[in-house]
């Protein structure tokens, strides 16, 4: 069941179901897509760059990251089950990972916090098979090479820390060449696995300020939160459209 958000399909799933289906994606044999969609990435498609668009509508699942999806949508009439993060879901999968015997590559983040979050995740999910790891500061004449890298390695599933948009940009031009891999964009959360970067308390987060305890550790993410408002507002003006042409 999908859920229309300002014009694309966002997946109705609890992050339990979610894993369900990457199981099923994984199960296909066939390369995937799939995209935490937050309100940023979202509003910059919307307004500025309908490219990114296109990703969302390729993508083979679209997860409710941020709690300004969650909240459009209730403001649409269909509510999520709850909010499905990148990091949430990308542990959830690792879990699983080491559960099915798939193997993962990481991809991003500055040189060696791959790798220790590799060292990490194998302690904490023993049996889990890293394929492989690679930093995410590489040139664009390096990008085929790294593609080939991950393809050598021949993961089942592929987590990029590349920041969005970047990271879906990669993966939508480079998933067909490495092949049959589920890959999905995980933003920071190497750096929080690595212990390099510490995520809002638990408190926060049931309290769904998760972003407010962002802003005070980085407060260089002022500039995202600007688009909040705005978000909200072309959410509210788009239903109210739909509501009046029914
Ligand atoms: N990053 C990267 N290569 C780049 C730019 C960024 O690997 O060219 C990494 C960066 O080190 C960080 C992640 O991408 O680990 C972005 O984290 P952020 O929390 O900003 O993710 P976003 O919220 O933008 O998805």
């Amino acid at each position: 069941m999908r859920v229309d958000i300002l014009g694309v399909p966002v997946d109705r799933l609890t992050i339990d179901q979610t894993v369900q289906r990457v199981t099923e994606l994984v199960g296909a044999g066939r390369p995937a897509r799939v995209i935490t969609l937050n309100p940023e990435y979202l509003y910059r498609g919307v307004t500025d760059d309908k490219a990114l668009l296109e990703l969302v509508h390729r993508a083979d699942l679209v997860t409710a990251d941020g709690e300004g999806i969650v909240w459009a949508g209730r403001v649409a009439g269909k509510p999520f089950p709850e909010r499905v993060t990148g990091i949430d879901l990308m542990l959830a999968l690792v879990q699983q990972a080491a559960q099915e015997g798939w193997r993962v590559f990481l991809l991003g983040a500055a040189p060696g916090v791959a790798e220790e979050a590799a060292e990490n995740l194998r302690r904490q999910y023993p049996g889990l098979q890293v394929a492989g790891t690679y930093h995410g500061y590489f040139k664009q004449d390096e990008e085929t090479a790294v593609a080939e890298r991950v393809r050598e390695a021949e993961p089942q599933v592929l987590f990029a820390a590349l920041g969005a948009p970047k990271q879906e940009r990669w993966i939508d031009q480079y998933i067909e060449s490495i092949g049959p891999v589920v890959a999905m964009g995980v933003g920071g959360s190497l750096d929080v696995i690595a212990g390099r970067v510490t995520r809002a308390p638990r408190w926060m987060q049931s309290l769904r300020v998760e972003w407010l305890g962002r802003l005070v550790m980085e407060p260089s993410r002022w500039r995202r939160i600007l688009v909040l408002p705005r978000f909200a507002w072309l959410v509210q003006r788009y239903y109210r459209l739909a509501r009046r042409n029914r």
